[in-house]
């Protein structure tokens, strides 16, 4: 296992986007995660681990070690009765691993079929679509704390989980997660998570839909809704939605009616981002070769030769306009370096 210098991330980055890392090490067993640190300390170089690269914008080259996790791996590694602790390691490809989940008779991921990226980089924005997030499934996880300098068995309600956030996206440079295990249920017990709209309305004419006929549709809604990035480049939903109290809501739906609007425990209240940015004009609005989906408001694009500070200074624009409109504050959700 050798680091290289200088290395192209292109491929990388399903934005497409151009930069290099100062540093790139691929770990491709675990156990060579000591060696590959001290490589790291070697360098001088700040960590950066890298998984699919689907949730990055890169506006700039990655002045970091940058430690791409690969390491292959996962297994049944124990039932109790309907349940079962499913367990894989950091650099398998998610959606593979929620296909593989299902085949062995487990369900639990099917809502989140078709996500891009890896097992290990999914606790860390705590991926989640159509009703379920992985906080919602998780049995625990191995990661690396380099803080500490030591391995630690994490679980759920020590990973700090909210609304595409958790501990290790709060604290970059700390974390490198090893493998997670799932809590997963037999397919013949399993509740499944159907009250989303689009995918009870593609349910209704089946009888008694199984965890593979929500996967399929989840798929299949997914397909027809987002641009796949090895067509066009692109890091899913670039903005969060946002949260505003009761009282903002209330405001704005005098104003705008037709609103979507999603009422929170705790009283606040979510708004889609991606319709704001649709009633501001953004949808399909393309700068050189940087732009916001022609279909979809809430995923920005690269037509192919767009740089990472063109998208961003894209991001920026949207934002400046919805602040100014409705006086939201759009947070982006891809990390941006
Ligand atoms: C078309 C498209 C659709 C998407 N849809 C969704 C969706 O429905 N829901 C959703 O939540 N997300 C979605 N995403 C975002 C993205 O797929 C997820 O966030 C995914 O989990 C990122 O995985 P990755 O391996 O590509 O991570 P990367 O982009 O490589 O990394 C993301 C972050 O995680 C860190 N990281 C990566 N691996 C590790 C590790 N092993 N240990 C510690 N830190 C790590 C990185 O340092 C970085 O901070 C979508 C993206 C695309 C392109």
């Amino acid at each position: 296992m050798k680091s290289v210098s200088n290395a192209s991330l292109r491929a990388l980055n399903t934005f497409a986007l151009p930069a290099n890392a100062a540093q790139f090490c691929r770990l491709e067993v675990a156990e060579q995660l000591s060696a590959a640190l001290e490589q790291q300390a070697a360098s001088g170089l700040p960590l950066f681990v890298l998984g699919g690269g689907s949730n990055l914008l890169l506006t700039q080259d990655l002045p970091a070690f940058v430690l791409h996790m690969a390491t292959r791996g996962k297994r049944v590694l124990e039932q109790q009765g309907e349940q079962a602790i499913i367990e894989a390691e950091a650099g398998e490809a998610w959606h593979p691993f929620v296909q593989w989940t299902l085949a062995q008779g487990w369900a639990g991921l099917e809502n989140l079929s078709l996500i891009p990226g890896t097992v290990g980089a999914a606790p860390v924005q705590n991926i989640g679509a159509y009703g379920v997030e992985l906080a919602d499934r998780l049995h625990s996880l191995d990661a690396w704390d380099c803080q500490r300098g030591e391995q630690v068995t994490l679980l759920p309600q020590q990973c700090a989980f909210a609304y595409r956030d958790s501990c290790f996206k709060r604290e970059p440079g700390r974390w490198i997660i090893l493998r997670v295990r799932f809590l997963l249920t037999a397919l013949e017990h399993a509740e499944l998570a159907v009250d989303y709209g689009p995918i009870r309305q593609r349910l209704a004419g089946v009888l008694a839909p199984t965890a593979q006929d929500v996967a399929a549709v989840v798929c299949a809604v997914r397909s027809e809704k987002l641009p796949d990035p090895a067509k066009l480049g692109n890091a899913g939903s670039f903005f969060k939605n946002p949260l505003v109290s009761a009282e903002q809501a209330q405001a704005l739906l005098a104003q705008y009616p037709a609103m979507p609007h999603y009422p929170q425990t705790g009283g606040q209240v979510k708004l889609a981002a991606g319709w704001l940015i649709e009633q501001a004009g953004w949808k399909g609005h393309r700068e050189g070769d940087a732009g916001v989906h022609r279909e979809q408001a809430l995923v920005l694009v690269n037509y192919g030769s767009a740089t990472g500070a063109q998208i961003y200074a894209l991001a920026q624009s949207i934002r400046a306009d919805i602040a100014a409109r409705f006086a939201v504050d759009l947070e982006i959700e891809p990390i941006v370096i």
